[in-house]
């Protein structure tokens, strides 16, 4: 049994996939606690929150009851359990795909040919959804696991699975055939907790908190010095969040830009950055964003 003391409650994945970056954003909002895979909930010591170490799998159904008021879970099963939970943020990690996938000699090349076949999944669910939305009657053979050697045991024609790069099924002798679903980790509610005024607060602060990382990741703090007249070529080549902040230095005819630059494209506007005059540049990482 959870105390219900008021607290707010945060279900993560115990041991998987998503625990260590659901840790990592939950400590990139400066929440302080210790977390043990084998406890049920640590307190943190710095906020109104505890949190529960679950299987993902649980997780929907624990937040649509109440027992956690919120929940880090990939959307892939939110979708599968069906439950009546609020998604409120993508979180940007645990990103994969629910695929449609055939042994390598099959004769199976479209969606089409899947009619009347035999599909392996443990997403028996979104599999039959997204099937009677194609129009197509398979039989859906439900697994609990190890769903890619159902072919080899030729207990289905097709399996329907997720993946996040195409490695593991090529290895397990299989072409991917089409894709059901994109999932990544999600932030998720139970409506009923923005009832509570005060359970509402605290969720209001922590979805600032979380923005705020969530804004900053991917991202650096850009600082550089440059003679005035190179500024017009300057801004041409930042692609800054915002216009750049421009600071006066005590020698004369200079002056220091500081901008926020997205890390996908850093090394690039650096190299032109330099070549149009900017010296002195340093980068430092961001911990927040706060709008
Ligand atoms: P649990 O013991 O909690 O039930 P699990 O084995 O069901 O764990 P994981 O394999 O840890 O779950 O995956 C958790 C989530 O990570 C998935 O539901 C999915 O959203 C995401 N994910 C990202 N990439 C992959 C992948 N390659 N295979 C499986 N899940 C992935
Ligand atoms: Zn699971």
């Amino acid at each position: 049994m959870v105390a219900s003391n008021g607290r707010l409650k945060i279900a993560l994945q115990k041991n998987g996939r998503l625990t260590d970056d659901s840790l990592g954003l939950l400590r990139s909002c400066g929440l302080e606690f210790e977390f043990q895979k084998q406890s049920l909930y640590s307190p943190c010591r710095n906020f109104e929150l505890d949190v529960l170490a679950l299987r993902d799998d649980d997780i929907p159904e624990y937040v649509q009851d109440g027992v956690a008021e919120l929940g880090i879970v990939g959307e892939n099963v939110v979708l599968e359990r069906g439950a009546r939970v609020k998604q409120l943020q993508r979180l940007g990690y645990g990103a994969c795909r629910l695929m449609l996938s055939v042994p390598l000699r099959s004769s199976i090349r479209s969606l089409r040919n899947l009619r009347g076949k035999r599909v392996a999944t443990t997403y028996p669910n979104t599999l039959n959804k997204f099937l009677r939305s194609k129009k197509l009657r398979c039989e859906i053979v439900e697994l609990s696991g190890a769903v890619e050697l159902a072919p080899t045991l030729d207990v289905a024609d097709a399996i329907c699975d997720i993946v996040s790069t195409g490695t593991t099924a090529r290895v397990n002798g299989l072409r991917p055939l089409l894709s059901v679903m994109e999932s990544e980790a999600v932030l998720i509610a139970n409506p009923k907790a923005f009832a509570d005024k005060s359970k509402k607060s605290l969720i209001d602060r922590l979805l600032i908190r979380f923005s705020g990382s969530l804004q900053a990741r991917g991202k650096r703090y850009i600082m550089l010095n440059a003679p005035v007249n190179a500024i017009p070529r300057l801004k041409q080549i930042i692609p800054a969040l915002k216009s750049p902040t421009i600071v006066p230095l005590a020698e004369e005819g200079m002056v220091a830009l500081h901008l926020v630059i997205a890390e996908n494209v850093f090394w690039d506007v650096m190299e032109r950055l330099k070549s149009a005059g900017a010296s002195d540049i340093i980068v430092v990482p961001i911990e927040t964003i706060i709008q």
